[in-house]
């Protein structure tokens, strides 16, 4: 699946908008992604898993990991085309873990999936979370890059498209300037 293909999905889908938008944080942006849109259909998950699975084919991991919730399905359907099993870790006390049993083996090769990078925080916080276990991180990957280049890691890292997007805080607007009002997506309003 090529960079436009992924793009187009994700169109077709919803799960991008190029807009005026007011986002959660309370920021405007002109770019919103929603990956949970396209992951909803289980034929593009399965699509977008094996796209992103493939330049991770020889880096030999058996287990795949996501920061839950946003990265679990994208995680599900790369480890599904790799043979492999998928974890998710979660916040606890604010420190990312792996809970409900999950356990690495010393030494196990791990690859870090998410949805979307924007800043690496949340994969940064997962790889920390795989060499507390005792694994080794292989690879990151997403299926969007958002963070303009930002977001840098040590291992192979890949994804299926880049997305250049802008935020601003309302007052700085520029998109309010032009008389424009931002709309919050997924409101019924
Ligand atoms: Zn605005």
């Amino acid at each position: 699946m090529t960079e436009r293909e992924t793009l187009a999905l994700y169109e077709k889908t919803g799960a991008l908008m190029r807009g005026h938008f007011r986002l959660t944080s309370g920021l405007h942006s002109d770019v919103y992604l929603q990956s949970a849109l396209v992951l909803q259909f289980p034929e593009h998950a399965a699509a977008l898993g094996a796209a992103l699975a493939a330049p991770f084919r020889d880096a030999g991991a058996t287990t795949v990991l996501a920061p839950a919730i946003g990265g679990i399905l994208a995680a599900h359907e790369v480890a599904r085309a790799l043979g492999s099993r998928c974890l998710f870790t979660e916040r606890e006390n604010g420190v990312m873990t792996l809970r409900r049993g999950f356990a690495l083996a010393p030494g196990e090769r791990c690859l870090v999936v998410e949805d979307v990078i924007t800043t690496g925080g949340s994969t940064r916080e997962v790889v920390e979370c795989v060499e507390k276990a005792g694994g080794v991180v292989v690879g990151v990957g997403s299926l969007i890059d958002r963070s303009g280049g930002a977001a840098q890691f040590a291992v192979k890292r890949a994804a299926l498209a880049t997305v250049q997007a802008q935020t601003w805080k309302p007052e700085a607007c520029p998109l309010c300037k032009t008389g424009s009002e931002a709309v919050k997506p997924g409101s019924r309003a």
